[in-house]
């Protein structure tokens, strides 16, 4: 779904060869560590999955941690898709690890009930089940209509439930371990993922009550958006580029962990104040976007990469957005505003009819005042509309996007099923992979 990986190639690589050496630090153990005396290629291989196993779980730790040295480079949603896929890979190599046991060499999983069962070995199965139970809820949250603050919390929890269990049981087993050496070094792994807890979920809260935010005002604009206005209490936000995006917390303190992500729409060049527009979809957003001026607000941030700084040789810029999705153009437009940028913008723009058009009013005005062109798409146009209609597809984009744009960076921000068909649309018409840069509004 995403094409540009990184947007910041040397520190992604740096990043990556990191990641890289946590996962391969357990096979080192592995091939260092004192074997017992008559095991078999197929009894290490299945250590060896164990092992590997740990090592991507922990990784997840700092996947999650939102450093923003880690997320910068790449952008936070791919971060997150990171810690998708590693996540399953890890329980795969977990359910490798058992099968095997299970299949050959059933008498080292010794009795299964826990009540008499060796404790390292049920540490093993809780361990297991736990991250399988991880899995499963996160992949189907939505199927299974789990509410998002409920999965969040119970996720949470399942984790540090599934890797203190997963240390336990393999300091508890200690094959390949046996040695104090080896020994202290899996403490240290572990002491590590409990101080990067410690730091997600107290420091950085505690951090952020500190500093608090304040709404001052409420804008209601065309489609339902309302855009609040937040100015710090305290210190504002370090220089954020535009696109870029916060997790705010209103009504709650950062330790109830009830933060949700909103782009910021006002260029940094208008700071300290921030705005974010809010589109009311669900509880939260409903209830955030008619608070009202003096209400108290945290904000986390600034996170994210989707942003015209990460092209400053670009010609132009080819923005297809689709709802909500507007609200990172809003971002970056505005910051070609402020600093008197001439180059040119094309913005597509989808929505399901004239009232659902955000920022509609301001994107006319702001076509007055730089080289902007919008092209509004309505799937159900009012009558006398001369636009386009239906959906964005190939015969609009090839209307509307000339050759010389096939070489700009292309921002996609919408629905998953717009972004989708347009991202192989631009490619058949030949945009490079690289130019096409796209948002997830749904990180999981
Ligand atoms: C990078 C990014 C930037 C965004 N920018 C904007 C913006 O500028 N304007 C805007 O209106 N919306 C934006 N969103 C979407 C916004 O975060 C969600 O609409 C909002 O969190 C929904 O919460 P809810 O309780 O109102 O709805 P719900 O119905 O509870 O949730 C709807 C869906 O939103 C997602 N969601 C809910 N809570 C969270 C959370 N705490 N963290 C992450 N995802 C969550 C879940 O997938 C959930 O299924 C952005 C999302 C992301 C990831």
């Amino acid at each position: 779904m995403i094409a540009n990986l990184s947007r910041l190639p040397w520190k992604a690589a740096f990043w990556i060869a990191l990641g890289a050496l946590v996962l391969a630090l357990p096979f080192i153990v592995l091939l260092t560590g004192e074997r017992a005396p008559s095991t078999s290629l197929l009894w290490d291989f299945a250590m060896g999955l164990g092992f590997g196993a740990l090592a991507a779980a922990g990784l997840q730790f700092v996947l999650t941690a939102r450093f923003q040295p880690v997320t910068r480079p790449f952008g936070i949603d791919i971060v997150y898709l990171f810690h998708r896929y590693f996540a399953i890979g890890a329980v795969a190599l977990m359910l490798g690890h058992f099968a095997i046991l299970y299949i050959w060499f059933e008498d080292a999983l010794g009795d299964l009930n826990p009540l008499t069962a060796r404790w390292e070995l049920t540490m093993g199965r809780i361990a297991l089940g736990s991250f399988v139970l991880l899995v499963i809820t996160s992949e189907l949250r939505k199927t299974l209509r789990i509410p998002y603050d409920f999965w969040r919390y119970g996720h949470i929890a399942l984790a540090i439930i599934a890797f203190g269990a997963a240390v336990a049981h393999i300091l508890g087993v200690g094959h390949f371990t046996g040695e104090a050496d080896k020994r202290i070094l899996w403490l240290g792994v572990a002491v590590s993922w409990i101080g990067l807890i410690i730091w997600t979920r107290l420091i950085r809260p505690f951090l952020l009550w500190r500093n608090p935010w304040r709404i001052v005002e409420n804008i209601p604009r065309e489609g339902g958006v309302h855009s609040l206005v937040l100015e710090p209490l305290g210190k504002g936000l370090r220089d954020w580029i535009p696109g870029q995006f916060v997790w705010l917390t209103l009504g709650a303190t950062p330790f109830a962990l009830k933060e949700h992500p909103f782009t910021i729409s006002t260029p940094s060049e208008h700071g300290p104040n921030v705005t974010l527009s809010i589109k009311p979809l669900g509880d939260f957003s409903e209830w955030a976007a008619h608070t009202h001026p003096g209400v108290k607000a945290y904000i986390d941030g600034p996170y994210g990469a989707f942003s015209i700084d990460n092209d400053p040789d670009a010609k132009g810029f080819v923005m297809i957005a689709g709802g909500i999705g507007i609200t990172p153009m809003m971002s970056n437009i505005h910051a070609l505003q402020e600093r008197s940028d001439p180059r040119k913008v094309v913005l597509i723009y989808g929505n399901k009819d004239w009232e659902s058009a955000h920022f509609r009013d301001e994107l006319a005005k702001l076509e007055g005042q730089i080289n902007l062109t919008v092209v509004h798409v309505l799937e159900n146009p009012p009558d006398g509309w001369d636009g386009e209609t239906g959906f964005i597809d190939r015969i609009i984009l090839a209307k509307h996007l000339p050759e010389e744009t096939r070489n700009w960076p292309h921002f996609l921000c919408g629905p998953g099923p717009l972004t989708d068909v347009v991202k192989s649309e631009l490619l058949e018409m030949g945009v490079p992979l690289p130019a096409i840069d796209s948002e997830i509004f749904d990180l999981v």
